[in-house]
């Protein structure tokens, strides 16, 4: 039910988005390609998802839609590989590989979801969304998002968690909390230091779990948030197009990535 009254209140924004602001409001070209698949419930959620982030980010942040964005939207995981081949051009093991280790993937303005092996309505939104932002950051950044490896997962982990807790998504209440508790009950959690770049995060993933370090990582990102609020992540990812990533960040947060990598526990 919540679900839906999502999808109409999309709508209702996307509407309401098009009668002030048309012609085109956005400044790049929208496409969503979906497979026959998916099932229709899940694809109109998607799309109103889709133009509901749109919305939010021109509304929350004033960051509107300035390159190219691609979106393919796959029933399972034989078409997920092959979208893979398809859309980013890697060969038939790497696509296989890839499209094993995950739900999502953004590349270069090209976002792929294998929307029909996740069962969860929330969870569904909330890849879609974690693509999305990803989407984001490499628009500001020029694709230099990339360079501290726990602020590229961690923001989009922590802004898919809160874009769906501010419309309101079934599920969505208390990510924060309900991190911590998991986080908590966890075996061991991973330091920030070995997340700082993509290939620790990437082994950690392997050693800690990809949900503890994925949540490890946007808990960090909360704190960062709580200091300076959700627009400073931007600042962030637009400094890095002409600065180094440790100015970066100390020009969006004001101290030291080492220091705070150092000092950072999440409970
Ligand atoms: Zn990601």
């Amino acid at each position: 039910m919540k679900i839906k009254s999502l999808v109409m209140t999309l709508a209702a924004c996307l509407f309401l988005l098009n009668v002030c602001f048309s012609p085109p409001a956005y400044g790049g070209r929208v496409d969503v390609i979906v497979d026959h698949g998916v099932d229709k419930d899940a694809e109109a959620q998607a799309r109103a998802a889709v133009n509901g982030i749109f919305d939010f980010f021109q509304k929350t942040y004033g960051i509107g839609l300035q390159r190219d964005i691609r979106i393919k939207l796959s029933c399972d995981k034989l078409n997920y590989k092959k979208a893979f081949m398809n859309e980013y051009g890697v060969s038939e093991a790497r696509a296989a590989s890839e499209a094993k280790g995950s739900l999502g993937v953004q590349r270069g303005g090209t976002l792929l979801v294998d929307l029909g092996d996740i069962r969860d309505n929330y969870y569904q939104l909330f890849v879609l969304c974690h693509e999305m932002v990803h989407f984001y950051q490499g628009q500001e950044s020029q694709d230099k998002h990339g360079a501290i490896g726990w602020m590229l997962e961690g923001s989009a982990e922590a802004l898919a968690a809160h874009i769906l807790e501010t419309v309101g998504v079934k599920g969505a209440k208390g990510y924060k909390n309900r991190s911590l508790e998991m986080l908590k009950k966890a075996r061991s959690i991973p330091s920030l230091e070995i997340l700082h770049t993509q290939p620790g995060l990437m082994a950690a993933c392997g050693t800690y779990g990809g949900r503890v370090t994925y949540t490890t990582a946007a808990m960090a990102v909360l704190t960062l948030v709580e200091w300076r609020g959700y627009p400073a992540l931007f600042t962030y990812f637009r400094a890095l197009k002409s600065s180094r990533p440790d100015d970066a960040f100390y020009q969006a947060f004001g101290t030291k990535v080492s220091d705070f990598e150092k000092s950072f526990r999440p409970f």
